[in-house]
């Protein structure tokens, strides 16, 4: 059975009438203003066992044959089977190592504590995973004749590096969005590289997603936003992935740090697909971890999703997750209903903690997974995630990205944060003289003994 057998096509998520194709320009539902959302024709996927599917994925993974090496395409039929492979924009995608965190789930007592390296990819987070769909998509809109002058986006930084990326590597131009001053060097120095046209706007990133929405719904620019609900068809990658890398066994709990919501809504969903055809037979508990200065989701989980209100988010070294108004929060309140799902939050001190520690057994770790492993560390203290659980935290960025984070802390230097840094570790500075040097190994080496009990 080849691809031509697979369909896919845009409809509202919250099931009003309407199949849209995914080469319209269209982000909302036409009846009720509400989120997209792509469907796929599970009976036609169905028509291929779960062996079947298993051994292809299996078969494709990390290999050559174009584009099925990344890890997205090598799951097409189920990501995008409408794209022709010809227009595909990939930079093999995926296949990101899920590292055993022995030494970390030793020091919290979790024998099976894993952590999905998402941020080891082609600009540093898991963005890549969805803007490579996205982008394709452009591409053949393109092919196909399609008026498309520009793709945008509205970002915390890691969905304009990976937008600039991908445009650049198809020739299309990039417009983005960012905050002014709120986003790390490395996130500007990005699409700054790549050719993009970069907007700093003088507001926070809620101001920029209702400027970059108002102006691409007037002129016609492509919106690359999460809300497009093809970035959410490659995100959702990851659960295919990771329960791939365990031989398509699910763990227990997945902790994974939200923002604009858009990730956990496509874990979710992932984890449905992989049931509604048989692939799986259980279904993971799910944790969303926040930042507590942008916390809208952790308020109402307090309580029980009976309302949602938007906040005002305020500056937090989780930078990427600093949203108050998530476009994606119906979806993920849908999914954390049907998934057992808890939300537990993170202060700034909890979050810079979490990542030096986690940091000190191997890792090195951004300020979001520094967010969800403080969620970790909490939810195991409270016996809501046992220790017996097998337990995967998504990482959703390279640390390298976050170096102002990561040595502001490390110099002590994250007052301003009300952070103090219990495990910072500075340079010795010393005269090139061996004596002195063997004297300070040695007192070091000591010291370190001490402390290790
Ligand atoms: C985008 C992003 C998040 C948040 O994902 P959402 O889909 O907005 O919830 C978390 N961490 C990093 C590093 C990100 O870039
Ligand atoms: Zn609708």
């Amino acid at each position: 059975m080849d691809e031509a057998n697979y369909q896919a096509w845009f409809r509202c998520f919250k099931g009003c009438d309407g199949r849209f194709p995914l080469t319209d320009v269209i982000y909302e539902c036409p009846t009720c203003g509400g989120l997209l959302e792509v469907a796929h024709d599970i009976d036609a996927l169905k028509t291929r066992s779960a062996t079947e599917w298993r051994a292809l994925f299996d078969q494709r993974y990390m290999r050559t044959d174009w584009p099925y090496g990344s890890s997205v395409w090598g799951k097409k039929e189920l990501v995008c089977p409408t794209v022709e492979n010809d227009n595909v924009v990939s930079m093999f995608e995926g296949g990101s190592n899920l590292f055993w965190a022995e030494r970390l789930g030793q020091e919290i007592g979790i024998d099976g504590l894993w952590v999905k390296q998402c941020g080891n990819s082609h600009t540093g987070s898991f963005k890549d995973l969805g803007m490579t769909v996205l982008v394709s998509m452009v591409n053949q809109m393109i092919a196909q004749g399609q008026n498309v002058p520009a793709v945008a986006c509205a970002s915390t930084g890691d969905t304009s590096a990976a937008l600039a990326a991908y445009a650049a590597a198809a020739g299309i131009p990039s417009v983005v969005f960012l905050p002014k001053d709120k986003i790390s060097a490395a996130q500007l120095l990005q699409p700054l590289a790549n050719g993009a046209l970069v907007l700093s706007l003088e507001t926070d990133f809620d101001g920029c997603m209702a400027l970059v929405q108002e102006i691409c719904l007037k002129e016609n620019i492509y919106l690359a936003n999460s809300m497009n609900s093809l970035r959410v068809e490659g995100q959702k990658t990851i659960s295919f992935e990771l329960v791939q890398q365990f031989d398509w066994e699910v763990p227990d709990w997945i902790v994974i740090p939200g923002g604009n919501l858009g990730n956990v809504s496509a874990l979710a969903k992932g984890f449905r697909e992989m049931h509604a055809i048989g692939l799986i037979d259980k279904m993971p508990r799910i944790a969303v971890a926040q930042s507590a200065q942008a916390n809208p989701l952790y308020q109402s989980y307090m309580h029980n999703f009976d309302s949602f209100e938007p906040i005002q988010a305020q500056p937090t070294l989780a930078n990427a997750i600093q949203i108050g108004n998530p476009v994606s929060q119906e979806k993920a309140i849908d999914a954390l209903k049907s998934f057992g799902g808890v939300v537990e939050q993170a202060t700034e001190q909890e979050l810079a903690d979490a990542a030096a520690r986690a940091d000190r057994t191997g890792l090195f770790t951004c300020p979001h997974t520094g967010v969800a492993f403080a969620a970790l560390f909490k939810l195991v203290d409270r016996g809501v995630i046992k220790k017996d659980e097998r337990v995967v935290v998504i990482s959703t960025a390279h640390g390298l990205k976050f170096t102002e984070f990561k040595l502001g802390y490390h110099q002590d230097q994250l007052q301003n944060h009300g952070v103090s840094a219990a495990l910072g570790n500075e340079p010795i500075v010393l005269p090139p003289k061996a004596d002195v040097v063997r004297d300070t190994i040695f007192r070091a080496i000591e010291k370190k003994q001490q402390l290790t009990v």
